[in-house]
């Protein structure tokens, strides 16, 4: 019998939004996709015997042996991602590199592969692999066309069964069709694709377990669309956790609907507070004075808002801290969550900041959304950086924290345990040395 040629995936380390506690090694998030789908393409005549590694929840296995090791990244990750391609190819082993930052760089990542994958990867991942058993892999495939439909179920057998909050992560859109200055899925062009409801409802229905979350980043850009697919949910008496914009709650029927289709949480970026710097960063269709009526509307259908601010906005001064922190106890935001405006490369912001020469570096590690890499308009970097970590410590005191979360009734351990999660996890950026880097 033919030997199985063995096949690593692996998705390097997201460090901040990893728990360590003790023994405890968790993953804040949801089980990453991209991993468990790559696999799930790979031609099973093809005879490879594949290992899928998580960095957030694994070890790198360095020293086993692999046929080909394909890694995919992030800007902020695609640090680690190069240095694990340098380290297994001086072993001799083929490095395949994908992901969005290899989208967007991919002479950048040509420098550490013997392969690239840029744009989507399900004609394109297939094909590689086979011109590798055929000892003729190219060093670009590129798929810019979407296959978004009979997709292979996610290979969630070959993921760590206790690394994740959520294991179990379904995609039912791609892409967005938003055009915020500073976002990669935007500089990608990726467009904005629905995968047939039927597919995806037989793929939750099958889910070994009744939670589960959407990972798209834009699920509602089609209401017909959207609404179609949570009417479908409903019988499956299933939960669920995703994202989508502000804009879905202009239609009244998408409330009750949410509700009845079992959703437990969303995930909104409020982004700024000021309408002006939503203006500036083309995300207008937020408004400021909506927000309120969307958190109370979500919290009388019992569903726990997660939101998302930014910071370093060039109309943000030393100011827009309180405000921010005062604006998500007001209004009762259950789960905050803070950023630093992260210009990601090839993106407009990218391009202004660099044209103006306000780009502090290229260490690609910080463009994570959890660092200061460019000196804004109204403050120093270090400014920004202080007020940052500030706006988390003031958010998650526990006292803070109960105010927020002790009227969400039978959501309170969701909440409660949502914002205890970023108490620990301030501590990490409190004691995280050179947060600033040097050029
Ligand atoms: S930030 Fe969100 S809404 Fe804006 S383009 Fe990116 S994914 Fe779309």
């Amino acid at each position: 019998m033919e030997k199985k040629r063995k096949l690593l995936i692996l998705m390097p380390d997201g460090r901040i939004h990893k728990l360590k506690l003790g023994p405890i090694n968790k993953s804040f998030r949801e089980a990453p996709l991209t991993a468990t789908s790559l696999a799930a393409l790979v031609p099973q005549e093809l005879n490879f015997d594949i290992k899928i590694v998580d960095e957030s929840v694994d070890k790198v296995p360095l020293e086993e042996h692999f046929d080909l090791v394909a890694i995919s990244c992030l800007t902020g990750t695609v640090v680690k991602a190069y240095h694990y391609a340098d380290f297994f190819r001086s072993k001799g082993i083929p490095v395949v590199l994908g992901g969005v930052h290899v989208t967007l760089m991919p002479e950048e990542a040509s420098l550490h592969a013997d392969a690239i994958v840029t744009g989507f990867a399900e004609t394109a991942w297939p094909a590689l692999l086979n011109d590798f058993v055929d000892g003729k892999m190219l060093k670009h495939y590129c798929q810019t066309e979407q296959h978004f439909y009979q997709v292979p179920v996610p290979r969630r057998d070959l993921q760590r069964k206790s690394g994740y909050m959520v294991p179990n992560v379904v995609s039912a859109t791609r892409g967005c069709k938003g055009t915020c200055d500073f976002c990669s899925v935007s500089a990608a062009h990726f467009g904005w694709s629905t995968r047939p409801i039927p597919e995806v409802i037989d793929e939750v229905k099958n889910l070994p377990k009744p939670r589960f979350v959407f990972n798209d980043v834009s699920m509602g850009e089609d209401m017909d669309y959207f609404k179609q697919l949570l009417t479908e949910l409903i019988p499956l008496k299933k939960k669920w956790g995703g994202l989508v914009s502000t804009k879905v709650f202009h239609d009244p029927e998408v409330l009750p609907l949410l509700k009845k289709s079992g959703c437990l949480y969303l995930l909104l970026g409020f982004e700024s507070i000021s309408n002006i710097s939503l203006q500036h960063i083309s995300k207008g269709f937020n408004k400021v004075e909506e927000y309120k009526q969307i958190i109370d509307g979500m919290h009388h259908f019992g569903i726990v808002l997660m939101a998302c601010f930014i910071f370093g906005f060039d109309e943000d001064d030393k100011t827009i801290f309180e405000k921010t922190v005062d604006f998500v106890n007001d209004y009762k935001v259950d789960i905050p969550r803070y950023a630093i405006f992260t210009p990601y490369p090839k993106t407009e912001a990218f391009n202004k900041l660099e044209r103006e020469g306000r780009l502090l570096h290229y260490h690609w590690q910080h463009y994570d959304t959890q660092h200061v890499v460019f000196v804004p308009k109204l403050m120093t970097p270090e400014e920004l950086d202080r007020g940052f970590i500030w706006s988390y410590k003031k958010t998650f005191t526990v006292a803070s924290s109960l105010k927020r979360t002790i009227y969400t009734g039978k959501n309170f351990p969701i909440t409660f345990g949502g914002n205890l999660a970023y108490n620990i996890y301030i501590h990490r950026l409190m004691n995280e040395k050179n947060r600033i880097l040097p050029a």
